[in-house]
């Protein structure tokens, strides 16, 4: 793999003595704006000092995973964060419901009776007989998935862990749950999209539509597992059925909001390839790692001044290439934040120079 270089430009010697080599110069990183200035809050003069690798000092000096973490935060000039189902299973799992299965046997009683569903992944995933009955089953879903007010502790204390850092999401959760637990909406990105959006099941086109109003009128008037023939909401421009704009296929389309959010992914990775980046791999599963994982392998390896950090009750194996500067911290996301907010009143503050 290829490293990127710096992007300091050579001197001709043909340039005035202001310019010549001796000359004390400046290097100022483009700054990042995404188009939309003021985004990041904080000005930050040019690209962070090279000091090595500050992430493998703090791993030298502390032995906790927790109080690393803490630090590896405070330190670093960008957190870059990847987040996967087991995070949200684990916000639904502390505040909502004590457990998958119950959830599951309560809210669709009726469609277990019917087709043997034995749980919600299999659920979302099944055919069934007929339209009515699909937007039977999924409105139930988005309203509680998306619609429903969410208090999120675990997503708070994260937030509150970065809040004065500069921060960017990309998660293939499709729950808006960054967002709706006061995350910055210019700083996430919805990779495999939004159950807050319908598309043409086709797609005809691009264009994407508000689901909200047509989940709550098919939720009220649903009947045996089925909504009214003429509530299943369809496409203005060919008449298609639309259906939840989420990555279940190669029909998942990418509107103007996804491309926005690319875009700035885009920009923020490549202000990360030059400074301090910390990677925090949140609840992301070996299933789609060509999503989540394999980026954010990929972006560690190629910065040198870069640490992954990765929480996850199961974690898959890290290539040799970054195993140096990569900590797996194996454990439930619940155990882990509520070890975190603990621990952040008395958070460590060791520097990277040379005192
Ligand atoms: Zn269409």
């Amino acid at each position: 793999m290829t490293r990127r270089k710096g992007k300091t430009k050579p001197i001709a010697a043909n340039q005035p003595d202001s310019l010549k080599p001796d000359t004390k110069i400046q290097v100022v990183q483009p700054p990042l704006t995404y188009g939309n200035p003021g985004l990041f809050r904080y000005e930050r003069p040019d690209a962070a000092p090279d000091c090595g690798n500050i992430f493998l000092k703090l791993k030298e000096e502390i032995q906790d995973p927790i109080d690393f973490l803490i630090a590896a935060v405070q330190q670093a000039d960008l957190v870059m964060i990847g987040a996967g189902l087991n995070l949200s299973k684990a916000a639904f799992a502390r505040d909502k419901f004590s457990d998958d299965q119950s959830f599951w046997a309560e809210m669709y009683q009726d469609f277990i009776g019917m087709y043997e569903l034995p749980d919600l992944k299999t659920g979302s995933h099944s055919i069934y007989y007929s339209l009515e009955e699909f937007w039977g089953f999924w409105s139930k879903l988005i309203r509680l998935g998306r619609f429903t007010d969410f208090y999120s502790s675990i997503y708070h204390e994260l937030l509150d862990l970065i809040r004065d850092k500069e921060y960017f999401v990309v998660t293939s959760n499709f729950d808006h749950l960054f967002e709706r637990n006061g995350f910055d909406e210019k700083r996430v990105f919805n990779k495999e999209g939004d159950l807050g959006k319908l598309q043409c099941q086709h797609p005809c086109c691009t264009k994407t539509y508000d689901s909200q109003p047509f989940i709550l009128q098919m939720c009220q008037n649903q009947k045996d597992r089925k909504v009214p023939y003429e509530m299943i909401p369809r496409c203005l421009y060919c008449g298609r059925e639309l259906v939840p704009s989420i990555h279940l296929s190669e029909r998942f389309t990418h509107d103007a909001d996804w491309e926005d959010g690319h875009f700035r992914m885009n920009q923020t990775a490549e202000y990360a390839r030059h400074h301090n980046t910390l990677y925090l791999e949140l609840g992301v599963n070996d299933s789609k790692p060509g999503q989540i994982k394999f980026p954010i392998w990929k972006e560690t390896e190629i910065n040198p001044r870069s640490f992954l950090i990765t929480i996850n009750d199961k974690q898959s194996a890290i290539p040799d290439t970054i195993n140096e500067r990569a900590l797996c911290i194996e454990a439930d996301l619940i155990d882990v934040f509520a070890a975190l907010k603990e621990k952040r009143m008395n958070s460590v503050k060791p520097s990277c120079g040379n005192e």
